[in-house]
């Protein structure tokens, strides 16, 4: 694993001997994030496919292709962000992520998150954005509906924006939407521009 400060290396040690969910018994590495750890921006997905499982990476399948495609429309290159998911671990069959499961990995991200402290935070599909929206205290709501808005967290400690996006992954099941997920990206632009440097 490279580019981790100490805090995350910690981290990344409890999170290689977790056993908390049933997921530990199915699954090849851990995948615990990728990316700067200076990072301005976070970006949130919903957990590792096969070929994330295989690596100990996020988003290096077919997926991560299409996302390299819309991080370019951000001006943004891997290494400048910070990548992560919602589980640590592969679920069987990339079937979607159990109630207990999200509950017993989701401390990890809430550390990752205080350790980074993005000024924006981009969700990648329902699952991430369900749980970051909440989190911050906004009402969840379907993906199709908030997608490229931002939602604005300000208080006396820090200054954070949520920007919910569609999941690459739903550009591969559906080759029309491929347009509405660029322009979601074009939001992430243009908000990364207010944030001074990333
Ligand atoms: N999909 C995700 O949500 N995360 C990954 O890391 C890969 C695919």
């Amino acid at each position: 694993m490279i580019n981790m400060n100490k805090k995350l290396l910690e981290l990344y040690e409890k999170v290689k001997e977790c056993k908390k969910c049933q997921l530990w018994k199915t699954r090849t590495n851990v995948v615990f994030g990728s990316g700067s750890p200076d990072s301005k921006i976070i970006l949130v997905g919903e957990a590792p496919g096969y070929w994330e499982d295989q690596k100990g990476k996020p988003f290096v399948g077919a997926a991560g292709k299409f996302l390299d495609e819309l991080l370019t429309i951000a001006e943004l290159k891997r290494e400048q962000v910070y990548i992560a998911n919602i589980l640590k671990c592969r679920p069987p069959r990339n079937r979607s992520p159990r109630a207990e499961e999200i509950k017993a990995c989701t401390p990890f991200l809430d550390e990752q998150i205080e350790i980074i402290k993005p000024k924006i935070i981009c969700t990648l599909g329902n699952f991430a954005t369900s749980y970051i929206l909440e989190k911050f205290g906004f009402k969840p709501q379907p993906i199709g509906k908030i997608h490229g808005k931002v939602f604005q967290v300000s208080n006396l400690l820090f200054q954070l924006k949520i920007i919910p996006l569609y999941h690459p992954a739903a550009g591969l099941y559906r080759a029309y939407m491929k347009d509405t997920i660029r322009k979601g990206w074009e939001i992430v632009k243009k908000e990364l521009s207010k944030v001074k440097s990333i």
